[in-house]
């Protein structure tokens, strides 16, 4: 498989983001690559701003998955693809290592912000009680109840235009705080002309995100199926857990969605802020930023 890894010793606070696997192919040129990198760079200073004040984690990963979906840039919020139907459907998730906190949304509609309604009901249910995921109907029902912020239709069509030029763009974030802990958020509009109700590996706990204590964070992006069918993001921690280090992992976790026939990619953080971002497509935008360094990339390089 070909094969793309890039690691770091990044140190304490750290973040790393993504804004999709895949192809890239509708980029027409530096203008582009441009645009999406700026769209990177502010997420990343919006998750940095949390960690830089001493805050945690879990709110680094909201700021800077939310400042992504608001970009309209990427196949999320605002830039998120439609179904056949031509309906918009979000799918988002957040979880944080230290305190076991999670929550995710699939195929809602309602909030302008998915990643903030996953990041609420991770506050509202939990394990073992529930609820962690809600779906549809009864997820538009949560966010509404809830107060949050209704995206607006006029929103979604300024960001397709905007998004047109990058259609593979899930997004995410994990981050390790200065106390060292993990917390990990995905969003996404899904596959491009997904069918209506279609779910993916985005809200799933353990294929598109995972955050476990003194372990991981980890999102990723990419043929959703494979992922989840892998039970990608468990894969690659319990593979640290037996001794693995983070790169091995995460490539033996994509190794796993190739067998599958699925492609994509991942970035993962581990407790002492060392980072490994890996993609089996041609590209994937990622950045990321620690007290040993910041980048933000689109191709291998
Ligand atoms: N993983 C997402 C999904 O399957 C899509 C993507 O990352 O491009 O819904």
């Amino acid at each position: 498989m070909a094969f793309t890894l890039d690691t770091a010793a990044l140190g304490l606070p750290a973040l790393v983001i993504h804004g999709g696997a895949g192809t890239f192919s509708t980029i027409s040129g530096e203008e582009d690559v441009a645009r999406l990198t700026a769209g990177l760079e502010e997420a990343v200073a919006a998750g940095w701003s949390v960690l830089e004040g001493g805050g945690r984690s879990l709110d680094a990963v909201v700021e800077a998955v939310s400042a992504l979906e608001s970009s309209g840039l990427f196949n999320a919020g605002r830039g998120a693809v439609p179904t056949t139907a031509g309906e918009v459907e979000f799918d988002s998730s957040v979880m944080d290592a230290e305190t076991g906190a999670v929550g995710a949304l699939c195929a809602v509609t309602y909030p302008a912000n998915p990643v903030r309604a996953a990041l609420r009901l991770s506050e509202r249910g939990g394990v073992p009680d529930g609820p962690i995921i809600l779906a549809g109907s009864g997820g538009d029902r949560f966010c509404e109840e809830e107060g949050l912020e209704q995206m607006r239709p006029e929103w979604l069509t300024a960001g397709r235009a905007r998004a047109a030029a990058s259609e593979e763009g899930t997004v995410g974030a994990v981050a390790v705080d200065a106390r060292g802990r993990l917390a990990a958020a995905t969003s996404t509009g899904g596959r491009s002309g997904q069918w209506p109700g279609r779910v993916g590996d985005t809200p799933i706990p353990g294929a598109g995100v995972l955050a476990e204590k003194e372990t991981v964070a980890l999102s990723a992006t990419g043929t959703g199926e494979a992922f989840v069918v892998a039970g990608f993001a468990h894969r690659v921690a319990w593979q640290l857990q037996g001794g693995a280090d983070l790169a091995a992992a995460v490539t033996g976790g994509l190794e796993a969605v190739s067998s599958l026939a699925g492609s994509g990619g991942a970035i993962a953080l581990g407790p002492a802020g060392e980072m490994a971002a890996g993609f089996t497509t041609p590209a994937m935008a990622r950045a990321w930023r620690g007290p040993a360094g910041a980048a933000a990339r689109l191709y291998p390089s």
